[in-house]
């Protein structure tokens, strides 16, 4: 346990917590205490945050110099996929959430019985963290989502022809475009997962497209601006993003009910991300959501009122929820580890993008980059749309991420 607040001793546990739990928090006297499950680059910004409110918060990863440790009052060293170690971590914490899907659903449901808020919800963890699961409820909600069969062996991709072009995904497990195969041909069958998946249509896409909504405890949501994202073809990772979406208006209104209705059957307190297809004929189709802050929505920091880490503070801590407007249009670029390098990071070009009006540079702490690793990101402001696309070209080229180790035998 790494201890950062001062006059609290190492036990977070208490005995009136779990009645403070039910009280509005103005009427606590002490600060609530919030649990964040992860201490990724999410945790981290989600404390910058959390540093304008009075919150004593904590952090549970399985290392103590991860991008989060440093900014959280009280870090502990644990899995967050092991039960013991999220219901040890969570016991006695008036609020708990979550910065990834993957983690022990059973001791978070364990908290939430005995008083503990779980935001979001654990059966909705439960929901999305199986993309089986996760497609078969959209299809039990009637909401749109590229047509789907299951799978449980790679060789039943065999008696699936049908569906191609097709996409396979792992059920459990995948992220950023890891546990996701594209299916042209039938040669392309043994690509695939030997593992409970979903075999899913291709979508014709013309635009991929995200929406964050936030849901209060009293089920009063706000709706952000729909956004563009750029894929990065090599990582299939975001390549950019643009806010707002340059997508016609019927688009923007399709896209809306779509993301309402999902966080409305979802029927949880929490930000959620919904990630959608546009096709050719403009239909617009689900294609995951996220029950947590997103890299869709990291623009918010600078561009919107609330940003999405500001806004899910306000649903942990029973505030009201904030102006999701735009304050600017903005485009956002994912700053990833350079190709050939790997090791200690440095950057490089890191003056050129600070020249650049209403550019806004995070880096996210991590000490070793690798190829395609997330390391910061970066959100340009301007009143100029047509002009954000360059920008973020512009910011593509000047920003390296190399790591001082340089291998000359692949320069
Ligand atoms: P992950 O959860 O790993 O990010 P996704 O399910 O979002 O995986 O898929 C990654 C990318 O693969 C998507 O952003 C999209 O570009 C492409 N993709 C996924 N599903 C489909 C589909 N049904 N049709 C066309 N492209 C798809």
């Amino acid at each position: 346990m790494y201890d950062n607040y001062p006059d609290n001793t190492n036990a977070h546990p208490t005995a009136s917590d779990a009645v403070a739990e039910r009280q509005p928090s103005s009427e606590i006297s002490r600060p609530p205490k919030v649990g964040i499950l992860g201490g990724g680059q999410l945790g981290r910004m989600l404390l910058q945050a959390a540093a304008n409110y009075p919150v004593e918060t904590f952090v549970l990863e399985n290392d103590p110099l991860c991008p989060a440790a440093h900014l959280c009052h009280h870090f502990t060293n644990g899995d967050i996929r092991n039960f013991d170690d999220v219901y040890r971590f969570g016991k006695g914490l008036d609020a708990i959430t979550i910065e990834i899907e993957s983690v022990n659903v059973e001791a978070l449901e364990k908290l939430a019985l005995e008083g503990v808020k779980v935001y979001p919800r654990p059966a909705v963890i439960k929901t999305i963290n199986n993309k089986i699961i996760q497609k078969q409820f959209y299809q039990e909600k009637g909401i749109p989502s590229p047509h789907f069969v299951v799978t449980t062996h790679l060789q039943e991709l065999n008696l699936h022809s049908a569906m191609l072009p097709a996409v396979h995904k792992v059920g459990m497990g995948g992220y950023d475009g890891r546990g996701v195969q594209v299916m042209r041909t039938q040669n392309d069958f043994t690509k695939g997962f030997d593992a409970p998946s979903v075999l899913e249509k291709m979508v014709d896409i013309k635009k991929e497209i995200a929406m964050m909504v936030a849901m209060d405890d009293h089920g009063k949501t706000a709706i952000y601006p729909v956004v563009e994202m750029v894929m990065d073809p090599q990582f299939n990772l975001l390549d950019y993003q643009v806010s707002p979406a340059r997508v016609p208006e019927t688009v923007g209104w399709k896209a809306e009910a779509i993301a309402l209705k999902v966080v409305r059957e979802l029927n949880s307190p929490g930000i959620f991300a919904i990630e959608m297809f546009v096709d050719k004929n403009d239909d617009v189709w689900v294609n995951e959501t996220a029950p947590r802050v997103h890299n869709s929505g990291h623009h918010t920091i600078e561009a919107n009122f609330s940003s999405q880490f500001d806004m899910l503070w306000r649903v942990l801590l029973g505030y009201p929820l904030g102006n999701t407007k735009a304050i600017k249009p903005s485009c956002m670029v994912n700053v990833v580890g350079a190709d050939n390098f790997e090791g200690d990071v440095h950057y490089e070009g890191l003056a050129e993008i600070l020249k650049i009006e209403n550019a806004f540079v995070h880096l996210y702490g991590k000490r070793k980059t690798k190829p395609g690793r997330k390391m910061g990101h970066i959100t340009i402001m301007s009143n100029e749309t047509h002009e954000l696309p360059y920008q973020a070209n512009k910011v593509k080229q000047a920003l390296k991420v190399q790591s001082i180790q340089v291998d000359k035998g692949e320069m």
